[in-house]
């Protein structure tokens, strides 16, 4: 569902006409080289495309609103190869509404120390060329990346990817579509917010739609499309006696294959990226959908339970910024913890609703009664979690702003195998320790519920809020409290004073 391969970056160098044909054609030479090199740099998801030196104003502003036209087109990178007078770039970068990266980098890697020459010198100036172009991206006081190093570099080549993968999920979200199925679970704070203001920050539309809507979907599913979805069931989980055909559960699979398949026709008839469910209303379906929501989750979809739009988006975007690596992204809970021995511990889990994406083996499929709601029992996959370093992640609105705040954790075994869990699991310990981790997280507003990631960092979020201009905090290994709790209030007063600046 997801293909980063189908993006591409733009590559565009600045220079001026000072420095005669000669060196504007080695300037391009070296430029295509690197574009081409980057292109197929293992950490570069998307295509790199040269674009050409651009020496006047007239052709920055031209290469500019060509990259704001161009459909696959997430992102341009700038790059001053020599002195590019910065003056010329101010009405390109004013019209530029894609995100940017200031790739402050040198064709050469070594200096030729007996060899250099005053040609040597005029040809690689970035050193400072770079420094003109910087001070506008600055004095605009506009929102770009900023990396440094040689292009060929396993970690500049990283960098650049992970801002790629970032500048794809922003692309995406812009003009996104999440559905909403019912409203909100009732009286609950964090998963309401500002719609309208989401989408002028954000790009995405969130929208609601009675679940009568969905049930159509659902009633027009024939016998065959649902016995066919239940062949894939067979093939891709460990399925018991109870829920095979003549089993006492085969009815409750089939209403949920059936749910399945008409979320499925719903969401791809609409359009949507996101989804959003509430057990408090469910009218016409006869289950909460749980293992509709793994799968479709599992397929690039964001989720959020209890009418949670915002993590949902949130899911979907860190959906894209992950596509393509091995391991997986849900939506996730903090539901218990382990105050005892060996450690403290979080279990993250939900009601049902954990993407498969993350499972660490085969996952097993079961129906069980859900213990709230009063519905039918709901089949769902149930697995475990291999260990490894994960991020959880959160949208806040905080009413004058978004806040995305992330917290670094690693997943670890379960102390003892929980064989009477009904649910799929994961067992971490956030980064520094969970006291201070969860004293920083609550203090910040965070979420109980989060986008949990074992392929998208601190660093791809990071870089996704500084494009989309929202707060960003993380908690890591380096976390202090009371430190922590200076930047919140350091933050406020930024937030109430930015739009002035
Ligand atoms: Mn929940």
């Amino acid at each position: 569902m997801i293909n980063l391969k189908e993006f591409e970056v733009w590559f565009v160098t600045g220079s001026q006409h000072l420095y005669g044909d000669e060196t504007l054609r080695q300037v391009a030479a070296h430029s295509r080289e690197m574009a081409e090199g980057l292109s197929q740099a293992r950490g570069i998801p998307v295509r790199v495309e040269f674009k050409g030196v651009v020496t006047t104003p007239e052709a920055i502003h031209d290469v500019c609103q060509q990259a704001d036209r161009e459909p696959k087109c997430v992102g341009v990178v700038t790059w001053m190869h020599t002195f590019s007078p910065a003056k010329m770039w101010i009405a390109g970068l004013t019209s530029l509404r894609k995100p940017f990266l200031h790739l402050h980098t040198q064709y050469n890697k070594e200096l030729p120390w007996s060899e250099i020459d005053m040609d040597f010198m005029n040809l690689n100036q970035s050193a400072h060329g770079d420094r003109e172009f910087g001070f506008i991206g600055s004095r605009m006081r506009l929102n770009r990346k900023i990396v440094v190093g040689h292009w060929k570099d396993e970690d500049v080549q990283a960098e650049l990817g992970a801002w790629t993968r970032a500048a794809s999920a922003w692309h995406d979200a812009q003009g996104g579509k999440v559905a909403r199925f019912g409203d909100n679970m009732r009286d609950v704070a964090v998963t309401e917010g500002d719609k309208v203001e989401a989408q002028i920050r954000l790009g995405y539309s969130v929208n609601g739609y009675g679940v009568g809507e969905l049930v159509k979907y659902v009633e027009a599913v024939t016998p065959a499309q649902i016995d066919a979805q239940i062949g894939r069931y067979m093939d891709e989980y460990t399925v018991g006696d109870a829920l095979r055909k003549d089993g006492k559960q085969n009815l409750t699979l089939r209403e949920s294959a059936r749910i399945e398949l008409g979320m499925r026709a719903f969401l791809t008839e609409g359009g949507f990226h996101a989804f959003t469910t509430t057990f408090e209303d469910l009218t016409g379906l006869v289950q909460l959908p749980g293992i509709a929501v793994q799968r479709l989750m599992a397929d690039g979809y964001g989720f959020g339970a209890e009418g949670d739009w915002k993590t949902a988006a949130l899911v979907r975007a860190m959906k894209v910024m992950g596509a393509g690596l091995t391991g997986g992204t849900s939506f996730m809970e903090d539901y218990t913890y382990h105050f005892g021995g060996n450690g403290m511990k979080v279990l993250g889990a939900h009601m049902l609703e954990v993407c498969a994406s993350i499972a660490d083996a085969k996952p097993s499929l079961e129906a069980h009664p859900l213990s709230i709601g009063g519905k039918a029992d709901p089949a769902r996959l149930v697995f475990n979690v291999g260990s490894g370093p994960a991020v959880n992640a959160t949208l806040l609105d905080m009413g004058n702003r978004f806040r995305m705040l992330v917290n670094e954790v690693d997943v670890v075994p379960p102390d003892l195998p929980m064989g009477k869990l009904p649910v799929a699991r994961v067992v971490w310990i956030p980064r520094p320790d969970l006291k201070v981790a969860a004293g920083a997280w609550i203090a910040a507003g965070g979420a109980h519920h989060t986008g949990f990631s074992q392929v998208v960092t601190r660093k791809h979020l990071e870089d996704f809020a500084e494009i989309a201009g929202i707060e960003f905090l993380a908690i890591g290994k380096e976390t202090n409290l009371s430190e922590f709790r200076k930047e919140l209030r350091w933050n406020d007063m930024y937030y109430a004073l930015a739009r002035g600046l």
